[in-house]
Formats: C-alpha cells, sequence, structure tokens
C-alpha cells in the first residue's frame, strides 16, 4: 500500500466517523476530486453545501469558496485544509476600495462574482458566478444600472452578451489572464481539429479565438456533448481530469500561458490542498473557517437571492 492509498483509507474512515463530507472544485488535483463527496463549479458547490446533513465539510477549493460554505451553512463546522489557499481575483477587490467604489457610482445594484471574500459580499446585491452572470443580469429590468465585480474579463463579457449599463471593477485572475494567444494560435495550427474552449475570465483576444466559450461547467457539458474529437482548454488545467474520466478517447491540450517557463495552466493557490492536508485537518478539525456574525448575515442574502434566481431559470 502507497502513502495515497494510506490516505485514502484513513479519510474515508475519518469521513463516517465524524459524518463529514468533500466538496471539492474541478480546479483540485485529480486524487482530490476522486476522493470527494461532490466534485463542481462554484456555483454547483454553493448550491450542495446549501443542501447537505453533514457535521463537517472540508472543502478541497480556495478560502473564499470555504467562506461561502460557512455563510451557507453557519452552524457546521467547515474546514479548509490549507489557510493560505487564497484567490488572486478575490484579492483584487479590497474592502474600502470597493466600498468607496460603491460610493462613487450610486444608484447602481451591485453584483459580485463569488470569487470575493465574505465583506465584499455583505457589500453585494446578488452574488453570481460564471455559470450565471449573464442571466443575474438578464433577470434585472433592462433599465438598472449594475456594478459587477471584481473580474473585469467576465464583466466585460457579460456587458457584450447583455448590452446592459454595467460599470466594471478592474480585476483579474491571475491563471485566465495569462494564457497566451500566440502559443494558443500555434497549438490549433499543429491541432487544426481542435476546437478552442474558452472561460470568460480569459481575456478578449483569447475569448475572440474560441469556437465555445463557458464557465468551468459548461466547458464540460461541451465536451461531453460535441461530436469532436480534440479540445484547447482554456481555463484551469484540473477540469481536463473530469473531461477524460467523461471522454477518455478524445484529446484534450491546456492553452499554454504567456511564462513558458512554467508550460502550465494551474491555480497556485487551489494546488495548497493536498491528500495529506486533507487528511490531517479531517482528523484535528482545524483550521476551521470563522465569519464575524454580522458580515455573515449580511453576506448571505445577496448568495441566497442568487440560489433563487439560479433555481427559478433552471440553473
Ligand atoms: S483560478 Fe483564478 S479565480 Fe480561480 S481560485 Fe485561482 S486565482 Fe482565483
Amino acid at each position: 500500500m502507497n502513502s495515497s492509498d494510506k490516505y485514502i483509507l484513513e479519510i474515508k474512515r475519518l469521513k463516517a466517523e465524524k459524518n463529514a463530507i468533500i466538496l471539492a472544485h474541478y480546479y483540485q488535483t485529480g486524487d482530490i476530486q476522486d476522493i470527494a463527496d461532490f466534485v463542481g463549479d462554484s456555483l454547483a458547490l454553493s448550491q450542495k453545501a446549501a443542501s447537505n446533513n453533514a457535521d463537517i465539510i472540508l472543502f478541497a477549493g480556495v478560502k473564499f469558496m470555504a467562506e461561502t460554505a460557512k455563510i451557507l451553512s453557519p452552524d457546521k463546522k467547515v474546514l479548509l485544509p490549507d489557510m493560505n489557499a487564497g484567490c488572486s481575483l478575490a484579492d483584487s477587490c479590497k474592502y474600502p476600495d470597493f466600498e468607496k467604489f460603491i460610493k462613487d457610482n450610486p444608484g447602481r445594484t451591485v453584483i459580485t462574482y463569488v470569487n470575493t471574500t465574505a465583506d465584499i459580499k455583505a457589500l453585494s446585491d446578488i452574488i453570481c458566478t460564471s455559470s450565471n452572470a449573464v442571466q443575474i443580469v438578464e433577470s434585472l429590468p433592462p433599465d438598472e444600472k449594475i456594478i459587477f465585480a471584481p473580474d473585469r474579463n467576465l464583466g466585460n463579457y457579460v456587458l457584450n452578451k447583455t448590452g446592459r449599463d454595467i460599470v466594471i471593477w478592474n480585476g483579474t485572475c491571475h491563471v485566465h489572464e495569462e494564457f497566451s494567444l500566440e502559443a494558443i494560435l500555434k497549438l490549433k495550427k499543429e491541432n487544426p481539429d481542435a476546437k478552442i474552449i474558452v472561460h470568460p475570465e480569459c481575456e478578449l483576444p483569447v475569448r475572440m479565438v474560441a469556437d465555445f466559450i463557458g464557465s468551468t461547467s459548461s466547458l464540460l457539458q461541451f465536451t461531453k456533448k460535441d461530436k469532436g474529437k480534440s479540445y484547447i482548454v482554456a481555463t484551469e488545467a484540473g477540469i481536463i481530469h473530469q473531461m477524460k474520466k467523461e471522454n477518455p478517447d478524445k484529446n484534450y491540450f491546456p492553452a499554454p500561458p504567456r511564462d513558458s517557463t512554467c508550460g502550465c495552466s494551474e491555480c497556485s493557490f487551489m494546488k495548497l490542498i493536498t491528500m495529506e492536508k486533507i487528511y490531517n485537518s479531517l482528523k484535528i478539525e482545524k483550521p476551521e473557517i470563522t465569519i464575524d456574525k454580522d458580515i455573515l448575515i449580511r453576506a448571505q442574502k445577496p448568495i441566497l437571492r442568487m440560489l433563487e434566481i439560479s433555481e427559478k431559470l433552471g440553473l
């Protein structure tokens, strides 16, 4: 038995003993996705966090996701195996700056992406994810003025799709901004049948060459249903694990980043979570997510509004 097998057995035992579940994001490593009780994107994970019977939720993802789980299930213990698992996008939107931004743009409905800290959510009217951002904006009256934060690329994508009056916060994700258009086109030249599939957090030039644009789960659905055989995938490379599981006979190429010394398109924050840290965290029930009660209550409202709209729209 290797050390990974040992962790898997122990994690299963601890989960049963403590009535715990593991929620894992698609950007986790394949082995972690395989031991999770539920794997999904931000929308599906928040829906799952709001409806489960566990006493403990261990979140294999980054901090804003674990915070969202805690906000939706305040009576449960929520564990994040490494508190350094942050997010460059969430970090690009700080409370005092965003509070000022809202004051400087009065009379607008504040829609923030789930990739934000709990205090930013508490300043928001509705939360969205990349799976429902367009539909959430479209669910509002046509003349409603909007602030969209923090991802400028997703914001521009939503603005172009909806034509609404939207003021956009200037934040970005270090993974999705890093894809190289030149390297993607080179890969396409070498593999002319490959379809380019792109997350809306990517920059406009990359979105412009896409055969399909969608959230992480939409990209997965696309590769499942599409008749093509090969794909250049412009999002965090962890999703390719699920794509291969669903359609092992197809070919998937991670879109190359600008920094060719790395050659990968992985989120360093997501990859801080390891099997060993999950085991230790479940064992000692730490580190635990805690959120100031007032912030938690204020942050809950816009998330619930997102879940209600999503449910109504069948998302
Ligand atoms: S991929 Fe980007 S948006 Fe997602 S957690 Fe990592 S830094 Fe944040």
